[in-house]
């Protein structure tokens, strides 16, 4: 038999095991990205075949063609069959695609990815994001021109940041969506500038989130990688190269513009003159290389109506407005 004292004892126990209980799914829920009861955020969910045709992303643009295919690419038919898609799944049937985009999560799959990739010679960006969610990377990879994913062990930007700070009991760290995001914008980014030929494709761009800080950096194929076909590209690529006649630099002169038929003798001039321009320019703060000013405040001109003003009278002020009614 239990005394009172004993009783009272297993009850803290067990009030205390509810509240750790409690705690554990509380922060459960925080973490789980798919469950979640609050109404107002959407549910996230995998598609299903059914719901791929009817796609929200479709509403977006209704000319985007979706083509999905839910398996591990890391089995022998599956690969034979992702092989198959990108050589011959583009937009027209039987061409290759323009670009192959890489948003997996393990090496297995990468290493898939860039053995395929490797063996038809197709260009592809790679993108990741570190485990503890701080730091991740965008990279094009252009087989037989730059180092392939087999070709050295794969880079990660250093995130500067002691693990253990970012542990804690029951959370997940690699729940920051916002590096997720950051780092998808970054490399749709990259896919519109090579895609549409704007700007400078970036061959390997980092993102540490910590320090905000943007490594890049281009990285040539090594010439032992372990991926054969890496090596055929790349003596494939270096015989293009020397078969590519030498460019030589041409100076672009500046053609003067004539307009065939300008009836009116039509002018083009500036408004303002260079001196004008370099008189209303103020001071520019030193700044680093590659930043500058949006504009320049221009230095204050003192005595802007010289000479104009009235001389000071004696007279007060009554008395000038007893003047200004007798006029
Ligand atoms: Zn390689």
């Amino acid at each position: 038999m239990s005394t009172v004292e004993e009783l009272k004892l297993r009850v803290r126990e067990l009030e205390n095991e509810l509240l750790k209980c409690k705690q554990s799914r509380s922060v459960e829920e925080d973490v789980g990205a798919g469950d979640n009861q609050t109404p107002h955020r959407p549910k996230i969910e995998k598609m299903s075949a059914e719901v791929v045709d009817t796609n929200p992303y479709r509403n977006i643009n209704p000319d985007v063609k979706f083509e999905r295919h839910n398996y591990n690419i890391t089995t022998v038919d599956n690969f034979t069959h992702f092989m198959d898609r990108i050589s011959n799944g583009g937009l027209e049937e039987g061409k290759p695609v323009d670009l192959v985009l890489s948003c997996v999560d393990n090496f297995e799959a990468r290493m898939a990815i860039n053995t395929a990739c490797n063996e038809i010679g197709q260009i592809w960006m790679e993108s990741g994001v570190s485990e503890n969610a701080v730091s991740g990377h965008i990279q094009l990879i252009i087989p037989g021109e730059t180092a392939c994913f087999a070709c050295a062990p794969p880079l990660v930007v250093a995130s500067n940041i002691d693990e253990k700070t970012l542990k804690r009991d029951g959370v997940c760290a690699a729940s920051l969506p916002t590096t997720m995001g950051v780092v998808a914008g970054i490399l749709v980014q990259n896919v519109l500038k090579y895609l549409l030929g704007f700007g400078t494709v970036s061959y390997y761009l980092g993102y540490n989130a910590m320090q905000d800080f943007f490594p890049t950096m281009v990285m040539k194929p090594n010439t032992q990688c372990d991926d054969r076909h890496c090596r055929k590209q790349q003596e494939e690529y270096k015989n293009k190269e020397a078969a590519r006649p030498k460019q030589e630099v041409v100076v672009a002169e500046e053609e003067q513009v004539v307009h065939e038929d300008n009836d009116w003798g039509i002018e083009l001039v500036s408004e303002v003159t260079d001196e004008e321009l370099k008189a209303a320019s103020g001071p520019v703060p030193d700044l680093p290389e590659g930043i500058t000013v949006a504009y320049t405040i221009p230095e204050k001109v003192e005595a802007a109506c010289g000479g104009e003003t009235v001389p000071e009278s004696e007279q007060s002020l009554e008395e000038l407005m007893a003047q200004m009614r007798k006029m």
